[in-house]
């Protein structure tokens, strides 16, 4: 068991801060897709930027964990009680050494267990079979992806496609749907699994279980290999594109699965995973614990150095039309009201990160801070202290941001916050505040946990840590972190309008293709 618990750990880790060759060449290609020059393009260079550092430093490549599942098949025999022991404590390992930030919570009480275990956490699932070994697979699914999955029952009336109805034609609109409403806020482009059929619970389950597929692989069921095909093919006309700029490169993947259902019941049930797509698995010999193969590691190795632009991705954008604007906090109103949407811009500085728990509690109680002109950072980081009691960030990409959208304009204008950065976009309430008050929303790159890392020089000190380390309000002084003004002062909102734009495409696909 001990050596079953190393190789663990070592899945644990390959997992979080290496992508498998499959996905880095459906990045690859999507690379090639995105015109040079545009914010689309330049939020994937920093992506590639962000796996590369996340391989060299052997860190989380995104700084949300995510809900750690293992997929195991055993032969007859094997201890399950122990397997489970022992997949619990490389849990454990891992997450002292920041390679996975602390991410289970009490429902309830809302604490941290800080060791990533919990009722339910990790997920484990075992399944037997006559092979001779064991195969591992785990998956480390972020919530911002997580959060975009969707379960359609069939018939239903979807907005822009009609009517979806109980056959292929009807599960073809809703997969469309299902990629359109994610917009940028699972931090596309990303991969989906689609799963047809099943109950409420067996139709995620299936759905999920796609995910563990090969990017590259073939459906063996012919009506399927044609609609996932199709669907390759055409979600990368709505334009969504990468992190919700408006772009090419949308979808990356699309496997679709099916299983019985009973006759009242006919559900489409789809999970979105980002570009993050953090799954890998292993062969074990039962006999000695050691892994004897890697999983996921055929075909081509894709080297992403050579995909990267060797220009750094802001000055490539100032090239072409887009300004590029350095900031340096605390803001006024003045200069955030000469900011508009498509500005990118650079900060050094202070800022602070807020997330949930600093939200519901800024409502009613005054800031550890003085947060006037200053930014606030919708991020969850994954911190180390080291023996001389100081902190050092690991991964610190933004999370998502409309989870505070019934507090943020009431926060901005209470303690005079000027800009807010984050992923995803805000809503309609927030962008009324973003004008009456003088503000801005900046959407960072989701997922790029290393490269913002990297921005991060120093941490200058923290407030609230009793929430935990994701929750903590971080003071980070940071150097040219670079964000993308998605919505300003002037009422504007480049995701409104790429919600806009992406709904009316979605409407070309209104008629049926699948007989
Ligand atoms: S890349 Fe985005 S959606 Fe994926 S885990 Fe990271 S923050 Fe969440």
């Amino acid at each position: 068991m001990e050596k079953f618990q190393q190789s663990m750990y070592d899945l644990i880790v390959e997992t979080s801060t290496k992508l498998p060759k499959d996905v880095r060449r459906a990045i690859a290609r999507a690379k090639v897709r995105e015109n040079a020059g545009t914010r689309a393009a330049m939020a994937l260079d920093t992506i590639v930027e962000n796996i590369q550092m996340a391989d060299e430093n052997v860190s989380p490549i995104c700084q949300d964990t995510g809900l750690p599942t293992f997929k195991i098949k055993v032969p007859v025999g094997v201890n399950q009680i122990e397997m489970k022991k022992a997949i619990r404590a490389a849990i454990v390992e891992a997450t002292k050494n920041g390679k996975l930030r602390p991410n289970s919570v009490d429902s309830l009480t809302g604490k941290n267990s800080g060791d990533n275990l919990g009722e339910g956490v990790p997920v484990i699932k075992f399944e037997q079979w006559e092979n001779d070994y064991i195969d591992v697979r785990l998956i480390l699914k972020g919530g911002g992806c997580e959060n975009k999955n969707i379960q359609y029952s069939l018939p239903c009336e979807l907005e822009g496609l009609g009517r979806a109805g109980r056959d292929l034609d009807g599960i073809r609109k809703c997969i469309l749907h299902a990629v359109y409403q994610a917009q940028g806020q699972g931090c596309s482009a990303g991969f989906i699994g689609v799963g047809i059929g099943g109950d409420r619970s067996s139709g995620y389950e299936l759905a999920k279980e796609q995910l563990f597929r090969p990017v590259d692989d073939v459906n063996p069921i012919e009506e399927l290999r044609q609609l996932e095909e199709y669907i390759m093919e055409n979600a990368n006309k709505l334009g969504i594109g990468t992190m919700g700029f408006g772009g090419e490169s949308t979808l990356l993947g699309c496997k679709i699965g099916v299983m019985h259902r009973i006759p009242a019941s006919f559900f489409v049930s789809v999970a979105y995973n980002c570009w993050a797509f953090r799954r890998m698995g292993v062969k074990i010999d039962p006999q000695t614990g050691e892994i004897v193969e890697w999983l996921y590691q055929d075909g081509e190795d894709v080297d992403l150095t050579k995909e990267l632009e060797k220009v750094e991705a802001a000055a490539a954008l100032e090239q072409g039309d887009t300004r590029v604007i350095d900031l340096v906090p605390p803001l006024s109103e003045e200069q955030v009201r000469q900011l508009r949407v498509g500005d990118v811009v650079r900060i050094s500085g202070m800022i602070y990160t807020g997330r949930d728990a600093i939200h519901k509690y800024l409502m009613d109680h005054d800031a550890p801070v003085d947060l006037n002109g200053q930014i606030i950072y919708h991020c969850g980081p994954v911190m180390l202290k080291d023996e001389e009691g100081r902190w050092h960030v690991k991964a610190a990409g933004p999370t998502t941001s409309i989870r505070e959208e019934p507090y943020q304009g009431d926060i901005m204008k209470k303690f005079g916050v000027r800009a807010v950065i984050g992923k995803g976009g805000m809503g309609a309430k927030t962008l009324q505040a973003l004008k009456e008050h003088g503000g801005v929303y900046l959407n960072a790159i989701g997922g790029a946990a290393q490269y913002y890392a990297d921005c991060i020089k120093s941490v200058e000190g923290v407030d609230l840590l009793e929430f935990g380390i994701p929750e903590a309000m971080w003071h980070l002084r940071v150097e040219n972190f670079t964000a993308v003004v998605t919505m300003d002062s002037h009422g504007n909102s480049l995701h409104e309008d790429v919600e806009k734009s992406s709904l009316e495409k979605l409407a070309q696909f209104k008629e049926p293709v699948f007989k």
